[in-house]
């Protein structure tokens, strides 16, 4: 019997251990740290050996293949050893792939993945397919193929899943972006990461589909080096050459017909950003044969997702927006540049060396306050002071910040939280801080 060690106990690991067990390999799961309770009880329930705390080498060793968690590098000690024996080691989603015959849409991008598969799978379900949502938007692709039975697939990737994919083959797959993330994973070269990215076109034949931002020059770069098989489906802003999806005249477009079109109004999803992000996932719901009725009432009946620009309340007249994801400064800007009102913005956090340039033309044209909300807020201060806007200094909690910006606001005002840092000064994560600033809008 094929003996397969699963490395890492979480949502992926644990999945891929069961869909192992369930197709009769020998199944062994190895954490070097501790496994949460409900991993544990699934595990538990299929009768899969596991370890935590630690690996014992000699067993992970003696794998015939190993399934790695994405969170464990390609560089650790005993991935290392492993490729230097020949053991392959696989992702889950490439595990899940073999047992599987059903279409697979396949998302990934620098920004934009978890709206666009998110809204994806909302189209495809509005529209009555039998389909599962998986892959880093935390649902195992594995376990739902072990217990589940679908015809579709919308499958977040990131850049960690795709880089130990082989064999897997993508229907579909999509490509929100390329620009630099992680590269502390890439040796610190870029390209090492633009190549992980562009193993979602691998395996790809005539028969699948390649869909990307036409306008994002890493993309256009690579294409022409790639030559890849797959049908090619550029989208963009505004119609131009080679677009096949883009906005025009207040309408945005798909030209695979037949021609769908709708009033970018009606869109549930604001922001060029977000039209992107409704492109993409307006063209893989055309490319599976949904009707035009169906994805325009999907498109404009989603309810977005948590944390990105996520609307919150409208106390005496100011809006609140949550925004809690925008965790760099790339992602502020286009949250700033859909913002229609005045807006009073919250920022700050851990920085992780952020050049604050970018958003300032923006700041300029749309703040009318600042709150900075962080531990250290000198580099806040040292940037945007000049820029002469009434500004909230708030170093003790989300509390504070959101009556200091409540204070600040006019009426008719937006207050926009989105910090381009990372949450681990003051929160435990962004959804943590996303949630305070909800809580404490509310207690208003
Ligand atoms: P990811 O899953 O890739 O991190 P999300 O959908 O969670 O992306 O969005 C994260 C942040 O990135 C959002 O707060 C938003 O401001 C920004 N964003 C969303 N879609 C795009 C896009 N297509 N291009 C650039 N930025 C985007």
């Amino acid at each position: 019997m094929s003996k397969i060690v699963v490395l890492g106990a979480g949502e992926s690991g644990a999945g891929a251990a069961v869909l192992a067990k369930v197709k009769g390999l020998d199944t062994f799961v190895s954490d070097a740290s501790a496994i949460k309770d409900k991993y544990k009880q699934l595990l538990d329930k299929y009768h899969i050996e596991w370890e935590e705390g630690g690996h014992t080498e000699e067993r992970v060793l003696g794998a015939d293949e190993v399934v790695k968690s994405p969170g464990i590098p390609n560089d650790a000690p005993l991935i290392l050893k492993l490729r230097a024996q020949g053991t392959p080691v696989i992702s889950e989603i490439e595990f899940a792939g073999r047992y599987t015959d059903a279409k697979m849409i396949c998302i990934t991008g620098s920004n934009g993945k978890t709206t666009t598969t998110s809204l994806t799978y909302h189209i495809f379900k509005s529209a009555g397919l039998n389909v599962g949502l998986a892959g880093n938007i935390g649902r195992s692709l594995a376990l739902q193929v072990a217990t589940e039975q679908h015809d579709y697939y919308i499958i977040e990737l990131s850049s960690f899943q795709l880089d130990n994919m082989y064999d897997f083959r993508a229907n579909i797959a999509v490509l929100m972006n390329i620009t630099p993330d992680h590269l502390d994973r890439y040796d610190h070269c870029m390209q090492n990461y633009v190549d992980a990215k562009f193993r979602i076109t691998r395996n790809q034949t005539e028969d699948d589909a390649f869909v990307f931002w036409n306008d994002d020059p890493i993309i256009r770069r690579e294409l022409a080096r790639h030559g890849l098989k797959a049908r090619l489906y550029p989208f963009a802003a505004v119609k131009e050459d080679g677009a096949i999806a883009y906005a025009e005249d207040g309408q945005m477009e798909i030209d695979i017909p037949p021609t769908f079109n709708m009033e970018l109004e009606k869109l549930a999803l604001h922001g060029t950003h977000n039209l992107y992000n409704s492109l993409a996932a307006g063209i893989s719901a055309k490319l599976a044969g949904i009707r035009k009725e169906s994805i325009r009432q999907a498109l404009s009946d989603f309810e977005g997702v948590p944390h990105r620009l996520e609307y919150v309340a409208t106390v005496r007249g100011v809006r609140f927006v949550n925004d809690s994801k925008a965790t760099n400064v790339n992602s502020c800007w286009y949250a700033l540049q859909s913002m229609t009102a005045p807006t009073v913005l919250i920022l700050g956090g851990k920085d992780k060396g952020n050049d604050y340039r970018e958003i300032e033309p923006l700041v300029r044209q749309k703040c009318t306050a600042l709150v900075y909300l962080g531990l250290h807020n000198e580099k806040l201060h040292d940037f945007f002071d000049s820029l002469g806007l009434p500004v909230a200094d708030v170093r003790s909690g989300m509390k504070e910040a959101v009556e200091a910006a409540y204070r600040l606001a006019r009426k008719g005002d937006t207050v926009l939280l989105s910090p381009c840092c990372a949450s681990f000064d003051l929160f435990k994560s962004y959804e943590d801080r996303g949630d305070q600033f909800k809580q404490y809008v509310r207690e208003l």
